[in-house]
């Protein structure tokens, strides 16, 4: 009885670790030369994008446990997160946690009693508006604090993003520890698909490279054959199928599934600049960079939610990017030159980042929509925007529902 994992990102990884340590053989497709999916390093080793998690996210934290990699992931700025206001020059650090905002030196612009209570509204069951029309009346704390939160978790424009699910994004901030914010220390190969693939490889489970699902072959509401082309794999009575790819491919293979349609791109500028040096993480406001992560092999520069940005051609983007980082980087005094002249840089557009987390999103699809398939991937679940944090629980989730399944045909 064998396990059909289609699609090595975050979710289809997930979702073979679970299988496997629950004693299933599982086989690992992925279409693409390298897994990893939105995650992955590319072929020279940088981060497609840069990925920062948060002590909130339990299940992709102890999935890093599981693969031995938790360490790797480090706390770049314990003490709140420096901030650079680039229209007005003003430099603070910020607690992400409303549990710092009791130190006023760590509050975020803008932040007063009616803004307070702005936030925890969106704690409130209610009808769903965007994040702009919730905190149209507190300006400066949407500036400041609410539209870089809405930007980075929800990769969505904050006149169209759901003030709902950035609710549900903001009361996992509150508990102890939950608003840690953790980089990979060298980056997402090493620190998190390699030590995944090796994990899997100690459970024995296999790894195809390059092989792209075409179709599945159905009968009667279930998967009969993996057709990749130049390969079919006829499915035994048994087996069955984690099908872990992005919405528009899920789509492709099983045609009426509700999937989200409108994506939103992210733009990621790497600096060659090689330095020794703590890996550091900043935050920019009224520039066109949002955050910063410095480390001794690069630095990286994420715009999200980039549909302006996209368009740029890397040495537009450099060209603008650069002096804002810099201008950072000697506020915050951080070691090392940062000469006027941009290092040698390269721009990675991911053009479908992420579904677009507007309002009236398209309904959760079913979790088993075949007999013997299941679906995982970020985007499957309704409740939390499309992160690791989803990835992971989704793939954990359809490992869940399958190993029910089969326990049930078993007893049956
Ligand atoms: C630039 C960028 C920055 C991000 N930043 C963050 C962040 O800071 N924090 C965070 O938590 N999340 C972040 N995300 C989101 C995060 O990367 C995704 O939510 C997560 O990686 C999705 O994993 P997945 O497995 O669901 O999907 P994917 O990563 O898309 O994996 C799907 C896999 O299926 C493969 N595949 C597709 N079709 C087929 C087929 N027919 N046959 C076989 N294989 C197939 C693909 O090649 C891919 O490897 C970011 C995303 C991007 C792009």
């Amino acid at each position: 009885m064998t396990i059909h994992v289609i699609g090595a990102g975050v979710a289809g990884l997930a979702a073979a670790l679970a299988l496997a340590r629950a004693g299933q053989r599982v086989a690992l497709h992925e279409a693409t030369p390298a897994p990893g999916g939105r995650a992955r390093a590319l072929p020279d080793g940088t981060d497609n994008g840069t990925h920062a998690l948060l002590g909130a996210n339990r299940a992709a934290l102890r999935f890093l446990t599981a693969i031995g990699a938790r360490d790797a992931w480090v706390e770049p700025e314990p003490l709140g997160l420096p901030v650079l206001d680039l229209e007005e020059g003003t430099a603070r650090r910020v607690a992400l946690s409303p549990l710092g905002w009791g130190d006023a030196a760590r509050r975020p612009d803008g932040l007063s009693l009616g803004g307070l209570f702005a936030l925890l509204r969106l704690a409130i069951p209610g009808p769903d508006r965007s994040v702009a029309a919730a905190f149209a009346a507190h300006p400066r704390l949407l500036r400041a604090l609410v539209e870089p939160l809405t930007v980075a978790a929800l990769n969505t424009p904050v006149e169209e993003a759901s003030a709902r699910l950035l609710g549900a994004v903001l009361r996992r901030l509150g508990g102890k520890g939950a608003a840690r914010l953790l980089v990979a220390r060298q980056g997402l190969g090493p620190d998190l698909v390699a030590p995944a693939l090796a994990t899997l490889g100690c459970h024995g489970a296999s790894l195809r490279a390059g092989a792209r699902l075409r179709a599945l072959v159905q009968a009667e509401g279930r998967v009969t054959a993996l057709d990749f082309g130049d390969t079919i794999i006829a499915l035994l009575p048994g087996d069955a199928v984690v099908l872990a790819v992005p919405p528009w491919e899920a789509a492709r293979l099983l045609p009426g599934l509700p999937v989200p349609q409108r994506h939103a791109p992210i733009l990621n500028v790497h600096f060659n600049r090689v330095e020794e040096g703590p890996v550091r993480f900043l935050g920019l406001l009224g520039g066109l960079s949002q955050w910063v992560l410095v480390r001794p092999t690069g630095v990286s520069v994420t715009v999200s939610a980039a549909d302006a940005a996209v368009g740029l051609t890397d040495a537009e983007a450099a060209a603008r990017i650069w002096p804002e980082v810099r201008q950072a980087a000697l506020r915050f005094r951080l070691p090392g030159a940062w000469p006027e002249a941009p290092s040698p840089a390269r721009a990675v557009r991911e053009r479908r980042a992420t579904p677009r987390h507007g309002l009236n999103p398209p309904p959760a699809p079913p979790r088993r929509p075949l007999a013997n398939l299941v679906l995982a991937g970020d985007w499957t679940l309704a409740a939390l925007p499309a992160t690791i944090e989803a990835a992971v629980r989704s793939g954990e989730a359809a490992a869940a529902v399958l190993g029910r399944a089969l326990r049930q045909r078993v007893v049956a």
